[in-house]
């Protein structure tokens, strides 16, 4: 019996698939376009635009993995809290 998911129903839930909120920042005037943030998304959150920047396409994906912010080279990709400010993955330092 496979059970079903639905995202949004269960409010107490850790942020995971399905995480409500996005949170997700993207500073297109620093943004290159290179891409790199895209490719190493695992969970396909992120996409091209026609503008050459990356956007959030998928935020319900998002697992908060952190890669995206790590691997911009141009520090244009950020989590944030709810509140909007930029957080860093436990344990990182910069
Ligand atoms: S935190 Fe992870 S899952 Fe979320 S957008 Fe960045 S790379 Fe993708
Ligand atoms: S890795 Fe950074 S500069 Fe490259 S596309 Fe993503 S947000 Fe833009």
């Amino acid at each position: 019996m496979a059970e079903k998911a639905e995202a949004g129903t269960k409010p107490g839930k850790a942020p995971e698939e399905g995480a409500e909120k996005p949170l997700i920042r993207i500073y297109p005037e620093w943004c290159k376009g290179c891409g790199i943030c895209v490719a190493f998304c695992p969970k396909q959150v992120l996409e091209m635009g026609e503008d050459q920047k990356a956007h959030v396409a998928h935020p319900e994906r998002c697992i908060r993995c952190f890669l995206c912010a790590r691997r911009c080279p141009d520090f244009a990709i950020a989590l944030t809290d709810e509140e909007g400010r930029a957080v860093k993955k436990e344990g990182d330092d910069q």
